[in-house]
């Protein structure tokens, strides 16, 4: 019987931990802990960091884990990484599940950049109303660009002030709508939209609702994570696992 570690905090890792837990596998779900109330599993829960790569072999060993998916955020790339280099470790079975990028459709106004910094400069000097929708920790990249009004989406109230001079944040958790996301960008007047390409349905709404609305985007290309096992879906771990 395989002890898998499924590493988690998205809509795919939550599909994933169902049909674990439906098919009566033996799996823990874990955490980073970024946020307050975290979306209940139905898998035994852990969470926080493990401590680095030589952490997650130690963990890998001392829980005798047999399997690692991997269905953290395309943008969690670190943990991605700190998986590839602590499987390679102990000889441990890696698969990720990954969603497929998204791609632009007709009508969409996207221009690709490859990291935060070149979406900062995407925005342009004029002042705008923008949406930021990239969650809460790289905000202060966007200091550099303090002309611009900023609408954050973000999971739980700040606790802290928020990087930007003129930003508002609304509270709210994926997976959105796309007609919820239209009132958004027009009850708040906004002008351009910073993304990330994370892909998947949970997040897509607010790029249909500015295609719909003729708002451009600025999509962040993905971080680059070493080569390993990639799943599209749940089906296709399940059967990795033999389950
Ligand atoms: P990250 O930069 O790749 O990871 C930083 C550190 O956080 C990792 O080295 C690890 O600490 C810990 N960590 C990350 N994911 C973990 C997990 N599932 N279980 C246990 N420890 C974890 O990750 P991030 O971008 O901060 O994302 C954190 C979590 O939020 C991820 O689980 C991700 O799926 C979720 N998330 C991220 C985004 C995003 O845009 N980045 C969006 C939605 C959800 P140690 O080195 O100590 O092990």
């Amino acid at each position: 019987m395989p002890r898998i570690l499924l590493l988690g905090g998205t809509t795919e890792a939550a599909r994933m931990a169902r049909a674990l837990a439906e098919a009566g596998a033996d799996a823990v779900y874990s955490y980073a802990g970024r946020t307050e109330a975290p979306v209940a599993q139905p898998l035994p829960v852990r969470t926080g960091g493990f401590g680095g790569v030589a952490g997650l072999a130690g963990y890998l060993r001392a829980e005798g884990i047999t399997h690692l998916i991997d269905a953290t955020h395309p943008f969690a790339a670190q943990m991605s990484r700190n998986a590839v280099a602590a499987c390679a470790a102990t000889g441990t079975p890696l698969i990720a599940l990954e969603r497929e990028p998204w791609q632009a459709d007709k009508g969409d106004l996207w221009t690709h950049v490859p990291d935060l910094p070149a979406a900062v400069a995407a925005l342009g000097q004029a002042p705008r109303r923008v949406f930021l929708a990239i969650g809460r920790q790289n905000l202060s990249a966007f200091a550099a660009a303090p002309q611009h009004h900023y609408l954050l989406r973000l999971v739980d109230p700040p606790t802290e002030a928020l990087p930007l001079p003129d930003a508002e944040a609304v509270i709210a958790r994926g997976p959105f709508t796309v007609e919820g996301d239209r009132a958004l960008l027009r009850d708040h007047r906004i002008e351009m939209i910073v993304a990330k390409n994370a892909g998947g349905a949970g997040a897509e709404a607010k790029l249909t609702a500015a295609r719909e609305l003729g708002l451009p985007v600025v999509l962040i290309d993905r971080p680059q994570v070493p080569e390993r096992r990639v799943a599209r879906t749940v089906a296709e771990v399940m059967a990795w696992l033999d389950l």
